[in-house]
């Protein structure tokens, strides 16, 4: 796999499964990996990292709205569609 083939739209989904822990191992390394040598992608992780931070923060103090996670997710993948 390599990361600059994919499309922002597929990376974005990539960064977030990563976030969730949901990538085989492997591709986990890869991203790791990538992110030590891209900035883009690296300063887009940190968003994100804040971003799901803030909603496991919320998580903890109220019901967990799935669809404020959902929200999130398409909203990020119209911001990166091209
Ligand atoms: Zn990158």
């Amino acid at each position: 796999m390599k990361l600059e083939d994919l499309s922002c739209r597929r990376r974005v989904a990539l960064l977030l499964d990563y976030l969730d822990r949901a990538l085989p191992p492997a591709e986990s390394r890869v991203l790791a990996r990538h992110r030590r040598s891209c900035r883009s992608c690296a300063e887009l992780l940190a968003s994100l990292e804040r971003t799901v931070r803030v909603l496991r923060a919320l998580k903890r103090r109220s019901k967990a709205p799935d669809s404020a996670r959902k929200a999130l997710r398409a909203a990020l993948t119209r911001a990166s569609r091209p």
